[in-house]
């Protein structure tokens, strides 16, 4: 049979069309992607099909030519291999012995010609989840993409597009159609994720991302730790912030992310500490804040208060969590020294302590639990209050991460400069509060 088609067919697309479908079973899809930068305003199915019937039409042409074999070869081949309904009628009508296989896609498995059973069960996954923002990711098994790459390199194909590309497009587009939904491929509120495996079945995915919440808190009572102290049966600052969070979004988890930490005996007041609530797989995500932190600070009694509440995104836990180091935090402290301490000395204090870079190593308490380390931290500033001939109040700002109680009673020398130091006297912290933790960095 003679196959040289470039004879009838003077078109370089038209022609490597024919060609691929003598080599392959290809769907309108499948087909239409090799040619996928050409024309616009379309689509793979539509350009598949466009030269599916335009190769017809020319094959029935040839046919009423006479060219009989050849008008034969072409059709079944587009009926065959092509899946082409109008080669398959004009077939049947000139040759009604003719026996046409229906053959699946070589590339999808016919996984486009299924598309819309995929999205339903997209959208049965997607039916109870509260989302505004999705992204449609796929991956497609090695085999199917080697595949797809051989044909190309075969056939010199330049103008090809990934299948996962189309799959991603697909049903994208359908989903956004019948949910409404928008894209959002930054920081979407649900992914779908679409598994085409080696043997064409089809996995789905939905991932609903975490929810964010930021906000900062005070603790307005001592001896509340920030996490949960196992079998201690006492409550903490994670515990009072994140049941209510559950309960009003449904999720099945939530991470409590402090942005530093502290003891459990040290109060956080003034403009308190900054926090990101990561609720895990929320079923509601708009939800009112206000009402959040009513319900969260009626709940607390007094013993912790949240505000500033507002929605936070995984970029802003990231970036928090990078500048953590470079924040400045205030802390007012009780101090009791061993010895009287005047005015004079505590001025001394003022004095020197502006700017000044700390030495600490990990702290006696924590020996046992952390690395022995050196640490250099710095101190900006530092105001102190007499109260009593042996009692005094500090006022300090400092970088974030500091340990204030081994600044202030020096642990045996391990910090360096401390207060203790530089009084030469024994001192002992007796209150430890936050003022505040600032993001700008101290200037
Ligand atoms: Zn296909």
């Amino acid at each position: 049979m003679n196959v040289d088609s470039s004879i009838v067919v003077k078109s370089d697309i038209l022609e490597k069309a024919l060609d691929l479908l003598r080599n392959y079973v290809l769907c309108d899809n499948c087909l239409g992607r090799q040619f996928a930068y050409l024309g616009t305003g379309t689509d793979n199915r539509q350009r598949g099909a466009a030269i599916k019937l335009i190769l017809t039409m020319e094959a029935h042409k040839m046919l009423e030519d006479g060219d009989v074999d050849r008008a034969k070869e072409i059709l079944m081949t587009l009926a065959i291999n092509g899946k082409c309904d109008a080669a398959r009628g004009v077939l049947s009508q000139k040759f009604p012995d003719c026996a046409v296989e229906n053959l699946k896609c070589e590339i999808c498995g016919d996984f486009f010609e299924n598309i819309e059973n995929v999205v339903n069960r997209v959208l049965e996954i997607c039916r109870n989840l509260d989302f505004e923002t999705f992204v449609v990711g796929s991956s497609v098994h090695s085999s199917i993409l080697n595949r797809e790459d051989e044909l190309r390199s075969k056939h010199d194909i330049l103008f090809g597009e990934s299948i996962k590309r189309e799959i991603n497009r697909e049903i994208g587009k359908r989903i956004h159609k019948k949910l409404n939904k928008k894209f959002e491929s930054k920081a979407p509120d649900v992914v779908i994720l679409i598994n085409l495996k080696q043997d064409f079945s089809v996995e789905i995915d939905v991932r609903t991302n975490p929810l964010y919440i930021f906000g900062r808190y005070r603790k307005n009572l001592r001896g509340i730790p920030q996490f949960p102290v196992p079998h201690s049966g006492q409550y903490s600052v994670k515990d009072l912030i994140v049941t209510p969070v559950l309960e009003i979004t449904g999720g099945s988890d939530a991470i409590f992310h402090p942005i530093g930490l502290e003891g459990r005996n040290v109060k956080v007041l003034g403009s308190g500490r900054p926090f990101i609530v990561e609720v895990k797989n929320p079923k509601i995500r708009k939800i009112d804040l206000t009402r959040l932190e009513k319900i969260i600070n009626d709940r607390s009694n007094g013993a912790i208060e949240v505000f500033n509440l507002r929605f936070s995104s995984k970029e802003e836990l990231r970036r928090l969590k990078a500048k953590s180091r470079v924040f400045v935090n205030k802390y007012r402290v009780l101090v009791r020294a061993q010895d009287c301490v005047g005015e004079e000395q505590l001025k001394t204090l003022e004095e020197f302590f502006r700017e000044i870079v700390i030495q600490q190593r990990t702290p006696t308490r924590f020996l046992g639990k952390s690395k022995d380390k050196t640490k250099k931290k710095v101190v900006y500033s530092v105001k102190a209050n007499k109260i009593t001939n042996d009692t005094f109040e500090l006022l300090i700002t400092c970088q974030a991460g500091l340990f204030v109680r081994e600044f202030v009673e020096g642990d045996y020398g391990r910090t360096s400069p401390s207060i203790s130091e530089l009084l030469g006297v024994g001192c002992e912290c007796l209150e430890v509060d936050i003022l505040g933790v600032e993001f700008e960095p101290h200037s």
